[in-house]
């Protein structure tokens, strides 16, 4: 099967009955309820985009097995080239909502593209899995299916788990084998785009303990949403059936995080990758490079949004008559410089790239490292200056009825500024208001601050593997050197 369409995309959706809880109420059709039908529609525009004529050849390429034309996040790139149009192609993704659709599918299809291309590492455990990792790969290209994923155990207790022991009772685990697979039981954080996927992949988080306890703990596979026994439990929606112009995103982007319950759900064994070894779980995505591919879409997504809130910052104080103050230079030249860095992250991280031990042209990990560190620091910083530069106005701001009301006419008479009338002013702090104050903007700064992983832990990560020994012994030479003068 091509590429699919949105409308292919909404269909299957629509098909299939995954059990998905919003409160207290089974939503049975996730493309028709007003939470998250929206958002299915923003995730099907995505999809359109590989049809259209003057994009298709940027976000498409032919199917080395099929010769269909399918997705080209799905390439396994063999060359600086290939690397570079899988760039494009998610950057076109990216800016249709401003990178804030952080969990457009290109960012699991290239987790699972390096996992396939990197098989023989899953062959260790068991050499059937090799082939189920590759075989799950050719099915979701070739099918374009959408991921949601989860890795991490909930926070039952993270004193535990800070010794590498998940708690028993609630963290996912495998309680039995069968001839016909392996059963799972428990709870796993936070399938973003959950309810909108057709598949979850359940990988490793990388901090169990190598030990003969935690080997339930540790496994990876892949299933339908709808499996029998899996539960998606979603937060609140913040698509509030309001229109474009009051909640200019969250009447849009609404992705939706959802923690995932697996009640003795089967996992049938051609669709097992790793199972019951700690140490290949923890080495997983590191050694395969899937998190170096990840950081690739990640870095695209941040220039999107870097480049998103700098236009937004430039309009507001552009719009207020703002644009002389040394201070207003100060914050948009941060939002620049924010922007400037991820831009330079990502062609350092293209340019560097080389064949990894799998045959695949593997960004250069530091320049995409040093994003992902300092992004979840940049965009709170960003989103604060929105609200230092835009202040009152970011409440100034009625909703788009207050127009046709008996008070139209104040507003439309009190409400302009220096270069906007009040109805372009309101729709323009509205949209400010999303991404620095609503419900959708908070859950956005939370998503960059942890999506990823915990900021310290990713921290401690970049300096475990970040090579300090040339630069101590150039140090050690300076001082040997000093002792010589
Ligand atoms: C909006 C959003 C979307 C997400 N989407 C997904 C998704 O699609 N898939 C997915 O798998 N995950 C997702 N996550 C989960 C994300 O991976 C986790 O939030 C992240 O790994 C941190 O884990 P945690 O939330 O359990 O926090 P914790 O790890 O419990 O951290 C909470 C606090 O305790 C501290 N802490 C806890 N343990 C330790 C320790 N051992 N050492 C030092 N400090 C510690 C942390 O520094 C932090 O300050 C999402 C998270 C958010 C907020």
């Amino acid at each position: 099967m091509p590429a699919r369409t949105g409308a292919e995309y909404l269909q299957r959706l629509k098909e299939r009955k995954p059990e998905i809880w919003l409160g207290g109420e089974r939503i049975r059709d996730v493309t028709s309820h007003p939470a998250l039908s929206r958002g299915a529609r923003s995730i099907a525009h995505l999809y359109d985009m590989q049809h259209d004529p003057a994009l298709r050849d940027e976000m498409t390429y032919i199917s080395p097995t099929s010769g269909e034309r399918v997705g080209l996040s799905f390439i396994t790139p063999r060359s600086l080239e290939d690397l570079q149009r899988r760039s494009r192609m998610m950057l076109h993704w990216a800016r249709y909502s401003g990178g804030m659709l952080g969990r457009s599918p290109d960012y699991l299809n290239v987790s699972i593209m390096a996992s396939a291309a990197a098989a023989d590492f899953y062959a260790q455990n068991d050499p059937r899995f090799a082939d189920n990792v590759r075989n799950y790969y050719t099915y979701i290209r070739e099918n374009d299916l959408c991921l949601t994923h989860t890795l991490v155990n909930p926070q039952a207790n993270r004193a535990l788990t800070a010794s590498g022991h998940p708690s028993a009772e609630i963290a996912a685990r495998i309680v039995k084998e069968t001839d016909k697979g392996i059963i799972i039981r428990g709870a796993r954080i936070l399938a973003t785009l959950g309810p909108l996927s057709d598949e979850l992949a359940v990988f490793p988080s990388t901090v169990l303990r190598a030990a003969a306890d935690t080997a339930p703990f540790a496994f990876a596979f892949a299933i339908p949403c709808d499996t029998p026994g899996l539960k998606f439990i979603c937060r609140e929606s913040f698509d509030y059936e309001r229109s474009h112009f009051d909640h200019p995103l969250g009447s849009r982007f609404e992705e939706m995080d959802a923690v995932v319950i697996f009640n003795d759900v089967l996992v049938p064994w051609e669709r097992v990758f790793l199972k019951a070894d700690p140490f290949l779980c923890n080495a997983a995505y590191a050694i395969t490079n899937a998190v170096v591919h990840m950081m690739h879409q990640v870095v695209v997504k941040n220039v999107a949004k870097a480049e998103f809130l700098l236009g937004v910052a430039c309009l507001v104080v552009d719009s207020i008559g703002a644009t002389e103050f040394p201070h207003v230079h100060e914050k948009i030249a941060e939002c620049i410089v924010n922007l400037e860095l991820m831009k330079a992250c990502l062609r350092a991280g293209e340019a560097d790239a080389t064949l990894d031990r799998w045959g695949v042209m593997c960004p250069h990990r530091p320049p995409l490292d040093v994003a992902r560190n300092v992004f979840p620091k940049m965009y709170p910083r960003m989103v604060e200056i929105l609200q230092l530069l835009s202040s009152s106005s970011l409440m100034a701001a009625p909703p788009q009825s207050a127009f046709d009301s008996p008070i139209g006419e104040d507003i439309e008479q009190y409400f302009v500024v220096a270069k906007l009338d009040a109805r372009e002013r309101v729709k323009l702090f509205r949209l400010a208001w999303d991404i620095a104050c609503s419900a959708f903007g908070g859950r956005q700064t939370l998503y960059e601050r942890f999506f990823f992983g915990d900021p310290v832990r990713l921290a401690s990560a970049l300096y475990g593997i970040y090579d300090k020994e040339p630069l101590m012994d150039r140090v050690r030479q300076f001082l040997a050197r000093e002792e010589e003068d």
